[in-house]
């Protein structure tokens, strides 16, 4: 597989690999098939492989699920290598995101102590790479701030992820990771007129000066949410959007306006599931399938996609739409030669 390499904002150079991991393929599988046992929950996660030809694989683990026990079952059923994963990338900061990164940490940390100190390589430090704008607290107040009916399960903080061994590193901007092979994004620029934000009365706490206790603010946009895009020579984009707050079309026109490559495939929750969200079904298959030219190859809807989405996306990409969940490894391969062919994509405006 050939990736190309991405350096700032510019992409220059080639990788050679893209690997999403879900699940392992039966051959990395050690012993019978059905012992190996896999654990779904209501968040993302993903560990993306990536290889520039020639050079040494790369490990960036994007989000790590909900809590502590699922993170923990899956690397163990997947034989993930976790000692080579150099960076967590959280996309935002929400629970089911969040959830796992201790775990995550503490399983790392475990593993190295049982390779002992003479292991080589050396495993690297891992950097937990975080927008530095760590909410309080969030939570769901449909009949208005002053009546919280739910508050989301704590972030962990700064402090306790350096503890557990993690190096924190806040970004607000966008950066290349991973050898240069991974891109995380900045703010996401909202400008799709049907993507407006959360409707449900999201909240966040504030402290205020002076006060001792602050208070529940509404807030309609999730600012620090951010998504991944690795650039695949033959391929083109492949897009990680976790939750897609910002909506989908806003990270797709923002992804190809930093690259100006067509998008090869998007993995991750499309937030388009509950009621009040219904209306911008329509709208979003059409933006993939009639305003964006090529097409994404393939949409991968997970999470908070929603059923209604995914047969709408369906109906409108055919088999471009691919059922995923836990227990997938997805393997896009570049081609150079490919890549001399292909042509910037053309976006509709709204
Ligand atoms: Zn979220
Ligand atoms: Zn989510």
């Amino acid at each position: 597989m050939i990736l190309r390499r991405i350096r700032g904002r510019v992409h220059r150079g080639w990788i050679s690999k893209l690997i999403v991991v879900v699940c392992p393929s039966f051959e990395s599988i050690r012993g019978t098939v059905l012992d190996v046992l896999f654990s779904g929950a209501h968040g993302f996660s993903a560990l993306i492989e990536t290889q520039i030809e020639g050079d040494e694989p790369h490990y960036t683990l994007f989000d790590t699920g909900p809590e502590s026990k699922s993170i923990a079952r899956n690397i163990a059923a997947m034989h993930i290598p976790v000692e080579k994963i150099s960076r967590v990338v959280l996309s935002h900061w929400h629970s089911d995101h969040s959830g796992g990164i201790l775990s995550f940490l503490n399983v790392r940390r475990q593993k190295i102590s049982s390779l002992g100190p003479n292991h080589t390589p050396t495993p690297p430090p891992c950097v937990v790479d975080l927008h530095p704008d760590r909410p309080i607290a969030r939570g769901i107040a449909p009949n208005g701030p002053e009546k919280v009916m739910g508050q989301l399960n704590p972030d962990p903080t700064f402090e306790e992820i350096e503890e557990a061994g993690g190096v924190v590193e806040k970004r607000g901007e966008g950066h290349a990771v991973a050898g240069g092979g991974v891109w995380v994004s900045g703010e996401i620029p909202r400008l799709t007129w049907f993507e407006e934000g959360l409707h449900i009365g999201a909240v966040r706490f504030f402290e205020e000066e002076g006060e001792a206790k602050g208070k529940w603010v509404l807030e309609q946009h999730i600012m620090d949410e951010r998504y991944a895009a690795i650039d695949v020579a033959g391929k083109g984009l492949v897009i990680f959007s976790s939750c897609s707050h910002a909506g989908i079309v806003n990270v797709v026109r923002d992804a190809i306006k930093t690259f100006n490559r067509p998008v090869h495939m998007i993995i991750g929750g499309l937030h388009l599931a509950s009621s009040d969200l219904l209306y911008r079904i329509a709208p979003t298959v059409e933006f993939f399938s009639t305003k964006m030219r090529p097409s994404p190859t393939y949409v991968l809807p997970m999470h908070c996609t929603g059923f209604t989405a995914k047969v709408a996306l369906e109906k409108a990409l055919g088999e471009g739409c691919v059922p995923a969940s836990t227990g997938m490894r997805i393997e896009v391969v570049g081609d150079r030669e490919v890549d001399k062919g292909m042509f910037p994509p053309v976006v509709e405006d709204d």
